[in-house]
């Protein structure tokens, strides 16, 4: 089947382009007319909508029109200058237009060889950006670490997680999984919580400890240390943890200083979750919120929360990128890079889940 945008589609995407853009544009212009939580009913879209597609195409602006009438009053509005749910999670001109040129070009960069820009592109933005939240060179990609561009915190905790954990296997055996054991506070997103579920971590080993209010909810060394030798002496096995940088329900930051010499001294992978409040640290006056993080193995936090860009964008970075790509690559014949650029470039998708990954790109100048 053949496939894609043609020569001949480029005049009609023009015209439809610019109608597009116009009704995007009024819709910023008209943000503060909606109510900001959607006043619909569930299923309220069936209603309005047939059971089966179409048969015959609508026209652009038949399309619009729906969505005007439709789609709009079942959308909850992220963008609204109204909003203060869950988190900020604010585009800007720059990141719709990259948002934008992306879709465009539509390229798929799972591996160096599918879109060498991607990839080149995505190393260098992450170490600029490692550079702005002044995280330790060993972050960046021209050493043993490097950045990667997940979809969610979540996916970032995951393949930490699946990275340390296969670590810890390698030293002592595949069959001492159940012994594992993985360590948060009460304050932790429940992104980690999902992570051991995914990662076969025995339930009963993924330690949510208890703060107080006492502490700002942060998470104390000291009962960090005494769950690590209580573990110790029962014969489990410590192997990650998870501090956070602005948690959730309480944005508590975990003292990742003395968090990280308790984990450097005990084999520990140490992740630190920033999703929320990382994009902060790249303002001097609030820097220090990180401090600490020269012990952590990974960092991550949502560029798509609060740094401007459209959702999904969370930055990712290790310190050693050999162990996330040992847990997560696979290697087909049909996916074989040449033997010429085998040890030159990066393959983004031995840093990930899925293998297909989307190209994302910012116009930070505008
Ligand atoms: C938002 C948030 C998450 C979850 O983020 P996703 O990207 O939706 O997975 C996890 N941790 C913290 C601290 C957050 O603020």
């Amino acid at each position: 089947m053949e496939g894609g945008l043609k020569p001949m589609d480029a005049e009609q995407l023009r015209e439809c382009g610019h109608k597009m853009v116009d009704f995007i544009a009024d819709y910023y212009k008209n943000i503060e007319s909606f109510p900001v939580l959607s006043q619909v009913q569930p299923g309220y879209l069936r209603e309005l909508l047939s059971e089966s597609a179409p048969t015959h195409p609508d026209t652009l602006q038949e399309v619009l029109n729906d969505v005007q009438s439709k789609i709009l009053p079942g959308v909850t509005h992220w963008q609204s200058p109204n909003y203060f749910a869950y988190f900020p999670s604010n585009s800007s001109i720059a990141g719709f237009l990259g948002e934008m040129l992306s879709a465009g070009i539509n390229m798929v960069g799972f591996s160096w060889i599918t879109s060498p820009a991607a990839t080149e592109l995505e190393m260098l933005v992450m170490d600029w950006l490692a550079k702005a939240l002044n995280l330790p060179d060993d972050f960046h990609s021209t050493g043993q670490g490097g950045g990667v561009i997940q979809g969610t915190a979540s996916e970032a905790v995951l393949v930490a997680l699946l990275a340390a954990r296969d670590k810890v296997l390698r030293r002592v055996g595949k069959e001492l999984i159940g012994k594992l054991v993985v360590y948060c506070s009460d304050q932790t997103h429940s992104a980690i919580q999902k992570a051991c579920q995914i990662a076969g971590i025995h339930p009963q080993n993924c330690r949510a400890l208890r703060t107080d209010s006492c502490n700002d909810y942060a998470l104390s060394p000291e009962s960090l240390n005494k769950a690590v030798t209580q573990d110790l002496t029962i014969g489990l096995i410590p192997s990650f943890l998870c501090a956070t940088v602005g948690s959730t329900s309480s944005t508590a930051v975990d003292p990742l200083l003395a968090l990280g010499n308790i984990t450097k001294s005990n084999g520990i992978w140490f992740h630190i979750d920033a999703a929320y409040a990382g994009s902060a640290c790249v303002c001097p006056e609030f820097r220090s919120y990180i401090d600490g993080v020269e012990k952590a193995d990974s960092f991550n936090m949502n560029a798509h929360k609060w740094f401007l860009t459209n959702f999904d964008c969370s930055a990712l970075w290790v310190k050693d990128r050999s162990a996330l790509i040992q847990s997560l690559s696979t290697n087909p014949e049909f996916l074989k890079n040449k033997a010429s650029e085998r040890n030159s470039v990066v393959d983004y998708k031995d840093w990930q889940i899925p293998l297909g990954r989307r190209f994302r790109l910012a116009i930070p100048s505008c």
